[in-house]
């Protein structure tokens, strides 16, 4: 059977929306090519896509790999050699220049993340891509920044892979806080300071994080916070309210990893003027705890020349 997706047909690098009718008609299911093997014995679409990949003896397979931070140099050395073997890598906006560059000239691209002013690909045409990249028995490596199952949405992009019935594995990445925490010298935990660490979405629905802003305040723990720089002034505020000293440390790190990566230091009370005044931006993580004390004497990467120049480049 001829593969509804031919390799030759996909351009070298991309952007999803050229896809869309591709995607309209894999969800159209009278007009999917798996109905033409579908056999008395198959009762769900992931038995019929099992039995087409099967049928057509292809080898398609979905690689859901964590790209990291953004220094090329954190990557696994599993992500690095599946992204210098795979037919098509499928990334998004945190998926870094410096590690798109590992991938072959030839090796079809295709970006799924947000333009200036535009939204990402809704995660439901993502997922459906990847189901008809993999359906067609290619090797795909869909990179995602840092870790894929840490506010990556691997695990709803692994579900649709299981109900079309396509072959997976999963490459974990340094996670940005992880890599944050190596590069702006501030440990997560340490014996000094903090006996456990959470990691938590900043993101705001309707203006608000719904967070448990109680166990949140808890003393002698480090919170990193992702997507939080646009509900900054709430997340202090709200921390303050339910028991945190309004001086405990707190900084930003914008870009960690990355040159030109910058920590903005103050406490939960001055940290929402400090990131007006020097105009922090997305990506940026928030850590809150006393461990930012030590970004003082643990700093290195921002000490360096480099790292400086790309600041005021
Ligand atoms: N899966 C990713 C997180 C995706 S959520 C991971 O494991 O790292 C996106 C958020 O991650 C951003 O809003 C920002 O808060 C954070 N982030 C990702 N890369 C970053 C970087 N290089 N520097 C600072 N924050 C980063």
């Amino acid at each position: 059977m001829e593969p509804a997706i031919s390799i030759d047909a996909l351009p070298i690098s991309g952007e999803a929306p050229r896809w869309s009718s591709l995607i309209a008609r894999l969800r159209q299911p009278e007009r999917r090519p798996a109905a033409a093997i579908r056999t008395p014995h198959s009762h769900s679409p992931a038995d019929d896509a099992r039995q087409r990949i099967a049928a057509s003896k292809l080898d398609g397979r979905v690689y859901l790999v964590g790209a990291g931070p953004g220094d090329p140099d954190l990557l696994t050395v599993r992500a690095a050699r599946l992204l210098s073997s795979v037919d098509v890598v499928v990334y998004d906006q945190l998926v870094g220049d410096r590690v798109l560059e590992l991938v072959p000239a030839q090796t079809r691209k295709i970006y799924v993340g947000k333009r200036a002013g535009n939204h990402a690909l809704p995660q439901d045409q993502i997922n459906a891509l990847l189901v008809a990249l993999g359906s067609e028995g290619l090797r795909v490596a869909r990179l995602k920044g840092g870790d894929p199952f840490i506010f990556g949405r691997g695990g709803e992009e692994l579900e649709a892979l299981i109900e079309a019935g396509i072959e997976f594995e999963v490459v974990p990445g340094v996670t940005a806080a992880s890599g944050m925490a190596a590069y702006a010298g501030i440990p997560l935990t340490h014996r000094a300071h903090a006996q456990a660490c959470v990691f938590v979405t900043g993101h705001l629905k309707d203006g608000t994080a719904n967070l448990d802003w109680e166990a949140l305040a808890r003393p002698n723990q480090t919170l990193v916070i992702y997507m939080g720089v646009g509900g900054l002034g709430m997340i202090c505020r709200e921390l303050i309210a339910h028991g945190m000293a309004p001086d405990m440390p707190a900084a930003l790190v914008e870009k960690a990893t990355l040159p030109g990566q910058r920590t903005v230091a103050g406490t939960l009370a001055t940290l929402p003027q400090r990131a007006l005044d020097e105009n922090v931006q997305a990506p940026a993580l928030i850590v809150v705890g006393s461990v930012v004390e030590l970004h003082r004497d643990f700093d290195w990467f921002e000490r360096r020349p480099e790292a400086r120049r790309a600041v005021s480049a």
